[in-house]
Order: C-alpha cells, then sequence, then structure tokens
C-alpha cells in the first residue's frame, strides 16, 4: 500500500438496525476516506453515529450496506477469524474508561496484545517493546503497578502504549480525555499527537471541543450522515493581493 492509498475508506455505508420499535439507522449511506498519516476527529452530538463509524473501522462491526476497506482489507468479506487476525494486527484501540485488565501490571498490560497475536514479538523481546512504549508514553517507572495503583491520566497513558503494541497502522481513541481533568487530557491529547504524528492514521471520536480544534480534519456526523468534513470545505480567498502586493 502506498501513502496515497486511503488506508480508510467508506463507500455508501450504511448500518441499520431492526429494534422492537422498528428499525434505527445508525449510519446512513455514509462515504469517507481518509489517508495514511492523517489524523481526523469525529465529533457529533449523543446518537449520531460516531460509536457505530468507530466500531465500523475497527472490524468490532460490520455494515449493513456498502463497502468498507480499511488497511488493505474488504472488512465485510473476512470471516470472523480473519477479521479478529486483522484488527490485531493492524488497530490500536484507546476507550474513555481504559479497559485495563485489573489483575495485569502495567507492563504485561502492554504485553497481552503482543501475546495474544504471537508471532511478531517473541518472549523477551515482548517485555522489551513493552517497557519501550511505556517509556515512550512517560510511565516506565510504573511498569510494576497494578491499573487499580495509577491515576487516570497514568492509566491511560498505559492504554495508549498498549495501543500502540503491535504497531498498528490505525489508532482509534473513543472520547479519550472522556474521563480526565482538562490539565490531564491536554497531555494525553499531546502524547497522542506525538505517537502517531504522520506515522499512523489516528481517529478520535470526541466532544470535546479542544481537542477536535486540534485536528487538522474534523467530520461532523448528525443522524447518521456526514453534515461537515472540514477536508472539503472550499478554502476561500476574500482579500485579494494587487499586483504590488498589497492589500
Ligand atoms: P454516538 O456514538 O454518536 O452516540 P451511536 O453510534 O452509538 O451514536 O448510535 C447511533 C444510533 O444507533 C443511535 O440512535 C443508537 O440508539 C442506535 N444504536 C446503536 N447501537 C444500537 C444497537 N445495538 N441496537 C439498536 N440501536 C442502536
Amino acid at each position: 500500500m502506498t501513502d496515497a492509498t486511503p488506508v480508510i475508506a467508506f463507500s455508501h455505508v450504511s448500518r441499520r438496525y431492526t429494534t422492537g420499535r422498528g428499525e434505527v439507522v445508525a449510519l446512513d449511506d455514509v462515504s469517507l476516506t481518509v489517508p495514511h498519516g492523517e489524523w481526523v476527529a469525529i465529533v457529533g452530538p449523543s446518537g449520531s453515529g460516531k460509536s457505530t463509524l468507530m466500531n465500523l473501522i475497527a472490524g468490532i462491526d460490520r455494515a449493513s450496506s456498502g463497502t468498507v476497506r480499511v488497511s488493505g482489507h474488504e472488512l465485510t468479506t473476512l470471516s470472523e477469524e480473519r477479521l479478529a487476525r486483522w484488527r490485531g494486527q493492524e488497530v490500536g484501540i484507546v476507550f474513555q474508561f481504559f479497559q485495563l485488565m485489573p489483575t495485569l501490571t502495567a507492563l504485561e498490560n502492554v504485553m497481552l496484545p503482543m501475546e495474544l497475536r504471537g508471532r511478531m514479538w517473541r518472549g523477551g523481546n515482548r517485555r522489551m517493546r513493552a517497557m519501550t512504549l511505556l517509556d515512550r508514553v512517560g510511565v516506565a517507572a510504573l511498569a510494576a503497578q497494578l491499573p487499580s495503583q495509577l491515576s487516570g491520566g497514568e492509566q491511560q497513558r498505559v492504554a495508549i502504549a498498549r495501543a500502540l503494541a503491535n504497531d498498528p497502522a490505525i489508532l482509534l481513541a473513543d472520547e479519550p480525555t472522556g474521563n480526565l481533568d482538562s490539565a490531564t487530557g491536554e497531555r494525553v491529547i499531546e502524547l497522542l499527537h506525538d505517537l502517531t504524528d504522520g506515522e499512523r492514521t489516528l481517529v478520535i471520536v470526541t466532544h470535546d471541543a479542544r481537542l477536535a480544534e486540534r485536528a487538522p480534519r474534523v467530520v461532523a456526523l448528525a443522524d447518521g450522515k456526514i453534515v461537515r468534513d472540514s477536508a472539503h470545505e472550499l478554502v476561500e480567498h476574500p482579500v485579494m493581493l494587487d499586483a504590488a502586493g498589497g492589500v
């Protein structure tokens, strides 16, 4: 895959649910492409389809119609087993409530995705890689601590290190600052930015206006549709320079 190939390509994707009260359209004919290395914030009111979009990118959920191509694979055609393998390799996910394993230390939490994946990082290498990642997110000194012994911000740093364990092409973050005070959230945003910065694609679902502001591209959803995509806004130049360079 070249850098010009979109890492995420949704074409006319809908996700419908049949409920006791009829059909709910969580995503309605959404088309979206995200190139490699881009940082996108997904915003919108509660119920607008943000989590559904995120779950489809992660291959946690499947589209009712349309095609979902992510990191070189058409997800709708993959078996559950291949989808799980693909996800473990290509996607790292950061959650609002961290979702660390409570009985494992910070280091073991970061090693876990490598162990689940098996082949790539062997034995001692996993431990070393996990330590390097904990160091990169600034919590190497806390490697032996259990999640309950860590602050929210520290837990989120460990969760970010865990999301990077298998060196995924895409990092997805669902309200990553939603459970943190604003100063801690600010540092987590900076960290996410430093860690991805062109190297991998970062998609963040957020209610946090400051976080959305930081993202170079903002996609807004309402009622399951994209209602604004800053990448497709016309850049207007109301003030023209005259030939002499003056206004
Ligand atoms: P957001 O993340 O923006 O709050 P969601 O993607 O969770 O929005 O939900 C979009 C819409 O789809 C909402 O109306 C929600 O009630 C509905 N929805 C989501 N998941 C389900 C489900 N499993 N069953 C029925 N309706 C669902």
